[in-house]
This record gives structure tokens, C-alpha cells and sequence, in this order.
């Protein structure tokens, strides 16, 4: 799948779309979600444009990759979740309903998050 330079984690990076920033560095920006799941919910995206987690592990440079995890947990410490705990999820693809095709780490936290997946119904 190639890279849509109009979805809207793109124009957020471009400043084009506001965002409630929590952390910026070279590799990485994060912002509150706007539709939180959690008392805190937070993503965490690359600066460079990568579909998803398979396009992001198969095409970013070792720097960039190590780049982007330091920011994730920096961004959990940050948020004060370090100590409390937190869960990150990455959806890729269609069986995850991934939404918006720029890879991007969720950051939950700030209460007991349940189990791990929703079970199926039936
Ligand atoms: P996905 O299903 O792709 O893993 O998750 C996409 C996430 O992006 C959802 O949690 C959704 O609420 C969030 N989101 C979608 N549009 C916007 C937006 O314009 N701004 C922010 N901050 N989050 C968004």
C-alpha cells in the first residue's frame, strides 16, 4: 500500500491540523487522541511517512527505528504512566481496523486497563 501524503496524521505533522502535542524530537511527534479510550491516550507517530508498523520495521533506518521506541517510552514517562503502568498497541492492516494509514504507536493508561483483546461475540 503506498503512503497517503493527505491522510490526517500527514497534515498534523504539517501543521495543517491542530494537535494537543505532547512531545516532539527529530523521530517522533505524540499528541492526545481525539477520541480517547482511556484517561490518557496518547500517539505516537514517526516524522517520516510509513504506512504502518510493517512498512515502518521493513523500510526506517536502525536510527529512526531506535529513535521512534526511546520516544514512545519517553513520551510514558513523560505522561507519568511509568510507574502506574500503561499498554501500547499498533494496529496494522485490516483484521486490526487500522484507521489512519501513517504507522502510530497508542499509549493507554491512567487506570486498570482490562484484559488484553475484546473477546468476539457468539
Ligand atoms: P487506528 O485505528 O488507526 O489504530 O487509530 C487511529 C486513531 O486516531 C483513533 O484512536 C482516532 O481516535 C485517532 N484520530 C483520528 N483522527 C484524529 C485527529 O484528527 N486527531 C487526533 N488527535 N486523533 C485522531
Amino acid at each position: 500500500m503506498a503512503y497517503d501524503p493527505n491522510n490526517i496524521f500527514a497534515k498534523i505533522l504539517r501543521g495543517e491540523i491542530p494537535a494537543k502535542t505532547v512531545h516532539e524530537d527529530e523521530w517522533a511527534l505524540a499528541f492526545h487522541d481525539i477520541n480517547p479510550q482511556a484517561p490518557v491516550h496518547v500517539l505516537v507517530i514517526p516524522k517520516r511517512p510509513y504506512v504502518s508498523l510493517d512498512d515502518f520495521t521493513s523500510h526506517a533506518s536502525d536510527e529512526e527505528i531506535t529513535g521512534f521506541w526511546r520516544a514512545v517510552g519517553e513520551v510514558a514517562r513523560r505522561l507519568g504512566l511509568a510507574e502506574s503502568g500503561y499498554r501500547i498497541l499498533a494496529n496494522h492492516g485490516a483484521n486490526a481496523h487500522q484507521e489512519v494509514p501513517h504507522f502510530h504507536v497508542h499509549i493507554f493508561g491512567g487506570r486498570p486497563l482490562g484484559p488484553m483483546l475484546v473477546r468476539p461475540r457468539g
